[in-house]
Order: C-alpha cells, then sequence, then structure tokens
C-alpha cells in the first residue's frame, strides 16, 4: 500500500472531459486521463485490503492494488507489466468499461471506490508514451496452425496468447476492419480506433495474420449485422487447414420490434446506424442515415442505445428520446445489500448528458407513418409494482422521423455454428462450458467458443477474459499442457 492514510487525506477525482457543448460538435475521444501526480494521489487511496474485493470483481482479475502501489511510487513499467499480466488490452478496458471492480471497492461500502478504471487508463496511456509496449514474438514455435474466427476483443486476446505460445495464429474476419465491436459498433468518441490499431500492429509484429473481408461458413442474412467480405471459406476447409478453430464471432443478430409499422423508413437496428457512422469517421464510407433535423427515439436503454444517443446529436437531431421498458432504478444503490455485486442503480452516460428525454417503464406500440415514413410512434406506460409489466392503458403519442432499435442482440448467427455442426445452449449460444475440463470446447473436435458467441452479447473485459481462457485450454489441447495463464 502506497499511502496508509491516502483514502483519508484524498477525495475520488474523476477524469477531465471537454464539456458536452464542445464535443458533440465531432467525434474524436473527449475524455482526458489522470496526470502522472493524478494518477499517483489516486493510487494512494487504495488500502490494499487483506480481501481485494476488486480484484474479483473485475472479470479478468486485474491485480489492482499492486499497480495502484506502484503507480503511487511512480514505476510506471512495473505497474505496466503487472496490468498486463492479466489483461492483453487495457487501452480497451481503461477507456469503456463500466468498471464493476469499483462497485466492488471496500471504499465503496459507505463511500467514493477508488478510482481504478481511471488508474488503468493512466497505466496504459503512460506506457504507451513511455514505449513499454512491446511485441512479444514466442521464442519457440510449435509449428502448430490456429484458425480464429472473429476480431472482436476475444478473437484478438486469444490470438495474441497462442502466438505468444508459438502458434501460428490466422484471424478471418468478415469486416474490412479488425475489432469486432470495438471498431464497428462502440462510436469514436468512446473509444479512439487508433487504440485497435497500433494493437493489431503488435499482434502482427507477433506473428498473428489477420485475413479480412473473409467470412466463414455462410454469409449471414439479417439485416443489420456488417458483412464486407469478399470471400467464403467453409467450416471444412478451416477444420482441415487447421490445427484447432476459435470461434469468437460475437453475438450479432439484433433483437427486433414487432409491432404495426416495423417496416417504415426510418425505423432500423441500431448498428445499421453505428456501423456506417464508424465507416464514415474511418472515411470508408457515407453513412446513409442521418439524424440532422430529425425527432429521434432510441428504443432501448443500455450502451448500445447510449451509443446512438450521443450520435444522434453529433448529428444535429432536434430532439432525442430513449425509452426503456424497465422502471426508472433508484439514483443511490442500497449499499449494505449489493456490495460487492454490481448494484441496480440510474446511471447517466456521457452521451445522456449531452442531451437527451429519458423515459421509463414505456412499451412501444405502434409506429404510426405517413408516405410510408415514420412520423410518431404510440407508446403505453408499464405498471411494474407486481414485478411484471402490466399495461397501465395511459396511451401517448410522440414525433419521431428516425428510431433506433437498440433492444439487445439475440444470439450469434446460426449459419456459422451450423457450418460447423456446433452445439447450441437453450438460449441459442455456441455451447460450452468454462470450468473443469474441456472448458470452451464445444462438442466439435477441435472447435472451440470464446466471447459473446458463447455467453451472448456482454462487455468487452469479458470478452477478453474468455479468450485468454480459450486460448489455455487450445494450447493445453494441442500441447499436453500449458503454461499460458488463465
Ligand atoms: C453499440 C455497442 C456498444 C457497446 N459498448 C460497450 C461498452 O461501452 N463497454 C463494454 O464493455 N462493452 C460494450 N459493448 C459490448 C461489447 O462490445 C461486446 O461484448 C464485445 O465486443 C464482444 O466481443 P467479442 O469478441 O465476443 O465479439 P465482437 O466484438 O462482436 O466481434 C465478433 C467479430 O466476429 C466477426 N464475425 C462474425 N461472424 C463471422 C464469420 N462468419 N466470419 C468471419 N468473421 C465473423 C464479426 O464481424 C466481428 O468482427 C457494446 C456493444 C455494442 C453493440
Ligand atoms: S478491466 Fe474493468 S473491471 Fe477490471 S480493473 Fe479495469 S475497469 Fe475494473
Amino acid at each position: 500500500m502506497g499511502k496508509p492514510t491516502g483514502f483519508m487525506e484524498f477525495q475520488r477525482l474523476s477524469e477531465g472531459a471537454e464539456p458536452a457543448q464542445d464535443r458533440i460538435k465531432h467525434y474524436k475521444e473527449f475524455t482526458l486521463h489522470l496526470s502522472d501526480a493524478e494518477a499517483g494521489q489516486q493510487a494512494a487511496r487504495c488500502m490494499d485490503c487483506g480481501v481485494p474485493f476488486c480484484n474479483n470483481g473485475c472479470p479478468v482479475n486485474n491485480i489492482i492494488p499492486d499497480w495502484n502501489d506502484l503507480v503511487y511510487r511512480g514505476n510506471w513499467a512495473e505497474a505496466s507489466a503487472v496490468l498486463h499480466s492479466t489483461n492483453n488490452f487495457p487501452d480497451f478496458t481503461g477507456r469503456i468499461c463500466p468498471a464493476p471492480c469499483e462497485a466492488a471497492c471496500t471504499l465503496n461500502i459507505d463511500g467514493d471506490a477508488v478510482g481504478i478504471k481511471s488508474i488503468e487508463h493512466a497505466i496504459i496511456d503512460k506506457a504507451w508514451e513511455l514505449g513499454l509496449v512491446k511485441p512479444q514474438p514466442a521464442a519457440v514455435k510449435t509449428g502448430k496452425k490456429v484458425a480464429v474466427v472473429g476480431s472482436g476483443p476475444a478473437g484478438l486476446a486469444a490470438a495474441q496468447q497462442l502466438a505468444r505460445a508459438g502458434h501460428a495464429v490466422t484471424v478471418f474476419e468478415k469486416s474490412s476492419r479488425i475489432g469486432g465491436l470495438l471498431r464497428y459498433g462502440i462510436p469514436d468518441f468512446k473509444l479512439d480506433k487508433t487504440t485497435i490499431d497500433r494493437r493489431v500492429a503488435q499482434l502482427e509484429a507477433e506473428g498473428v495474420v489477420f485475413r479480412t473481408k473473409v467470412c466463414v461458413g455462410a454469409k449471414p442474412e439479417t439485416v443489420g449485422i456488417n458483412d464486407d467480405a469478399l470471400e467464403v471459406v467453409t467450416a471444412d476447409q478451416l477444420k482441415a487447414e487447421f490445427d484447432a478453430v476459435v470461434l469468437a464471432a460475437g453475438s450479432e443478430v439484433p433483437r427486433d420490434l414487432s409491432v404495426p409499422g416495423r417496416q417504415l423508413e426510418g425505423v432500423h437496428y441500431a448498428l445499421e446506424f453505428l456501423v456506417p457512422q464508424n465507416k464514415e469517421v474511418a472515411g470508408d464510407e457515407k453513412n446513409p442515415i442521418s439524424a440532422a433535423g430529425k425527432h429521434v427515439v432510441v428504443i432501448g436503454g443500455g450502451d448500445t442505445g447510449s451509443d446512438c444517443v450521443g450520435t444522434s446529436n453529433r448529428h444535429g437531431a432536434l430532439s432525442v428520446t430513449q425509452f426503456e421498458l424497465l422502471p426508472q432504478p433508484p439514483k443511490v444503490e442500497n449499499r449494505p445489500l449489493t456490495w460487492p455485486y454490481w448494484p441496480l442503480k440510474m446511471r447517466t452516460s456521457s452521451s445522456h448528458e449531452e442531451g437527451c428525454e429519458r423515459d421509463f417503464a414505456v412499451s412501444t406500440k405502434e409506429l404510426i407513418g405517413e408516405n410510408g415514413k415514420v412520423k410518431a410512434l404510440k407508446a403505453v406506460r408499464l405498471d411494474w409494482s407486481s414485478g411484471k409489466p402490466l399495461e397501465t392503458g395511459h396511451e401517448f403519442e410522440l414525433k419521431a422521423d428516425l428510431v433506433l432499435l437498440a433492444m439487445g442482440f439475440t444470439n450469434p448467427v446460426h449459419s456459422l455454428l451450423d457450418a460447423f455442426g456446433v452445439e447450441k445452449d437453450a438460449r441459442g449460444n455456441a455451447k460450452a462450458t468454462t470450468d473443469g475440463a474441456g472448458c470452451y470446447a464445444t462438442n466439435v473436435p477441435k472447435v472451440f467458443a470464446a466471447g459473446d458467441v458463447r455467453r451472448g452479447q456482454s462487455l468487452v473485459v469479458w470478452a477478453i477474459r474468455e479468450g485468454r481462457q480459450a486460448a489455455r485450454e487450445v494450447d493445453a489441447f494441442l500441447m499436453g499442457s500449458s503454461v499460458l495463464p488463465r
């Protein structure tokens, strides 16, 4: 522990951000990482508890008290090494993780948690600045070949671990660029895409080969799924050519809204709006959907919906409203009841701060059109007092020229799983366990599954965890044992 009295002396300091009225004029990242001195002081608030709950709250089990101590002492090189020992890509998590670690921090029982995520952000930015992040190519090659399908955080983490274990890794990606939802879902203003590019360069220097615009199995037919593939590689080709295959293809099928008027022009899945926007910012193509001068209604209250809000405001929407089916959660959680777990409470994202009406406990009944275009939306208020959503009969109409459906994702694209003959679980995800012998292995010999394709739509930090853990299982499968960490 850097300073035993730190938590009593220093207040929690949040990262600075460009004011909302300025940042909505551009798509660049607007969060400023802590200065070295601020990070040192914030790290001093960590008490290095005997049982570090934060370490278990973090899905990759980051060794948080250790790197807090090292940051307090100004030892950035060791802090970066400890951070990378559990997390391949703190550049991503330090920016966009919701930080369940902080909910589990002991200080959070009756005060303000250590600003763990902001310290992680400071460490990784400093590490790149000091040239500490370098390729780590394997000293010895095994001669084994592994195919990874999908280049999101799960695929990238698996590929990096497997390459470092000496295997020849090829990543197949149907999109034009690498990164999965980091690249095409999450907007640039939350995650600058150069953070992905420099990691791709690192992986290439470690021997990973990337094949973009190549779809494995069959091309997805559902609307709203990005597919830039010019080539299809069959499951049999992959199984014949590689010693193991890791499916890290995400959970891409969006949940639909079955109400009258769904077919109207101006009603889109969230990713039909967000993917082309990311492509436009990258200079690849223009977004055919514009929110400029429109009344936008976003249906769905999660991260995806929030990204639609931020993007619509940047387009210059006249108004942005976000609907959530569930009732409004409490402003402050009942900490004695919820700590150290992730609490249900009202969360306001940076996109909400930029301007958005939020309405809770509402269900959309109908989309009303004029000349084939959506013009308004009819909704009903719900009563959740019995624990179930009961319609109150109180209906209302709202102007809507653009309706974005951000109600989550139901399952991975089944044609891919079917092409390999991979069994599905009850929710339609690739069936594989995460514990015990044969974990991450599917029912098909030498085919493994990790990330959202296995667990359903989740978080970047969970995808990294699963990619790392699956890599260990693949390595053990190929070599008989593995020294890769779990
Ligand atoms: C809009 C949005 C915002 C989000 N914001 C956050 C956030 O702020 N913080 C957070 O922690 N999480 C966030 N998430 C969730 C997070 O992005 C995902 O949980 C995470 O990216 C899952 O990683 P993955 O590697 O399993 O899959 P993905 O990132 O989905 O990557 C899968 C990749 O596989 C490719 N692929 C699929 N099928 C094939 C095929 N047949 N052949 C070749 N390639 C294929 C896809 O093109 C894709 O590139 C967000 C999700 C969305 C949609
Ligand atoms: S990865 Fe997420 S949960 Fe883990 S320490 Fe970083 S911010 Fe916390």
